[in-house]
């Protein structure tokens, strides 16, 4: 049993919230896009929310954790998918968004704390001319260390690929539920320890990482007839290594309709492409446009007013917005088979007709194009969305379950040696985020606290 009041002593002087609506309310994310997820994780709270300012507040807490034994759970902004910030034993949640600085950038090496929201990130390199890789559609609110330690990749995916691709996280600094807490330095590979781990292998202070060029990025949103001609065009485009590009994001009809900023430039029975491009690539872009019957429907330059974004309907936003419309669309993710997607879809449409919608990424993946897919899903129960997913391994896909908060079962699919070897040294009690991590889970049992 947890002496609290002992706790609430030895942390008196660090802000927290111990009320038990609030700590539910900040325990969950966004976990209900899945009826599958939502119904384990609604009741999960966490004992205690803490507002650490400091690298000493944090060690004070991380003596605490190991000394009561009380599971730990970092909190960015809350914006994952599958409870990945969710404690399923309670104990505290830590919410690192008072670390928000940068700590230096040296031309396109960038070192920042690890609750710096990305969007602001960005709009401080931008004198630089440099900016981050990627961004998560949730860009406005999310943070660089929960992007990390939660995230896979997003718009800057067509270019830069994956975050846990070699090269796109340089160090780290992490801190420990060793004996005695610690902060530790990761460098080169031994970073990979912690790059999307869930927070299950360390509490990340800072991050350091590589940035991309700072282009003036325009949008564009490109109509077709059928879904077939907007990714044959969303190929090309992404094949076209003289256009320098950030996103290339297929809607196919109805979709965009889902989307209130789209509507009214979308016209009934057509599939979109939104594209976020240099000013010099348009002139191509247009050019394949019009050879594959595309119309540009919408189109902004960043000296417009802003008025939304299209980063803000792509990836799982797409999904949020479709959710808005109807909550019985729910989602999956994966790789469609290489060279064969179109074919892969005609296919699995005979069968599933319009309760699956095609929302597909296109990315940068060990060297080629693919098409990552991010179905609306028409929730008609387990059993039938296990037939589906049956189904789409079969005919070839990779999936990534979206339905899981099993850190292995969702985006890893295997259990990663070099990140249990280093939970084991650095958080022997298994104290971060108990319950996230199968590695841990089948070597030890669920907590060994
Ligand atoms: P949180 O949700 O707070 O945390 C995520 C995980 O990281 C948790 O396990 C948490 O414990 C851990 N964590 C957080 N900070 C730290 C830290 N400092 N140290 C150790 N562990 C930590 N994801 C994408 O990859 N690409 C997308 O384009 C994308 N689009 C999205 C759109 C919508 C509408 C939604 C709801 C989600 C989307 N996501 C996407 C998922 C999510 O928004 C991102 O992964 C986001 O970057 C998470 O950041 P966060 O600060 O909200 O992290």
């Amino acid at each position: 049993m947890v002496d609290w009041t002992a706790v609430d002593l030895a942390l008196a002087d660090i802000e927290s919230d111990r009320d038990r609506a609030t700590c539910q309310r900040l325990s969950l994310d966004y976990a209900h896009f899945s009826p599958i997820l939502w119904p384990q994780l609604q009741d999960r709270a966490a004992d205690r929310v803490l507002y650490p300012r400091s690298e000493a507040d944090l060690l004070a807490i991380a003596r605490v954790c190991v000394q009561e034994q009380i599971p730990l759970t970092v909190r960015g902004a809350a914006t994952g998918n599958y409870g990945q910030c969710t404690p399923l034993h309670g104990g505290l949640l830590v919410d690192l968004t008072a670390f928000d600085q940068i700590v230096w950038q040296r031309e396109s090496r960038l070192r920042v704390q690890a609750g710096a929201k990305l969007a602001a990130i960005d709009r401080a390199l931008r004198p630089s001319r440099w900016e981050l890789r990627w961004a998560p559609s949730t860009y406005r609110t999310a943070t660089i260390g929960g992007f990390f330690a939660g995230g896979s990749g997003g718009i800057g995916s067509i270019t830069h690929g994956q975050l846990r691709d070699r090269g796109n996280l340089l160090g780290a600094k992490v801190l420990t539920l060793e004996a005695e807490p610690r902060f530790v330095e990761l460098q080169g590979e031994a970073v990979q320890a912690i790059n999307h781990a869930y927070g299950c292998t360390g509490l990340i202070t800072e991050l350091e990482i590589p940035l991309a060029p700072a282009y003036d990025w325009q949008e564009c949103m490109v109509d077709f007839p059928s879904w077939a001609a907007a990714l044959d065009f969303a190929q090309a485009i992404a094949e076209a290594d003289g256009l320098i590009k950030k996103m290339v994001c297929v809607l196919a009809d109805p979709i965009p309709s889902f989307c209130k900023a789209l509507k009214d430039s979308w016209q009934t029975g057509e599939s979109a492409v939104l594209l976020l491009l240099t000013e010099p690539s348009l002139e191509g872009a247009t050019a394949i446009a019009s050879e594959l019957g595309g119309r540009i429907s919408w189109q902004r330059s960043p000296q417009d007013q802003p008025l939304f974004t299209l980063m803000e309907q792509s990836w799982n936003h797409t999904t949020l917005h479709a959710r808005s419309v109807d909550p019985v669309w729910t989602y999956l993710q994966m790789l469609l088979p290489l060279g064969e997607e179109a074919q892969f879809i005609r296919h699995i449409q005979q069968d599933w007709g319009n309760n699956l919608l095609w929302h597909l990424e296109l990315i940068r993946s060990h060297g080629q194009v693919r098409v990552a897919a991010l179905p609306l899903v028409r929730f008609e129960g387990r059993d039938r969305l296990q037939q589906l997913t049956d189904q789409l391994t079969a005919a070839g896909a990779i999936l990534f379950d979206p339905h899981t908060y099993c850190l292995e079962d969702g985006g890893m699919k295997q259990i990663d040696l070099q990140q249990l070897t280093f939970k084991e040294q650095v958080d022997p009690q298994g104290l971060f985020n108990p319950g996230k991590m199968r590695a841990w889970r089948e070597k030890y049992g669920d907590r060994t606290v």
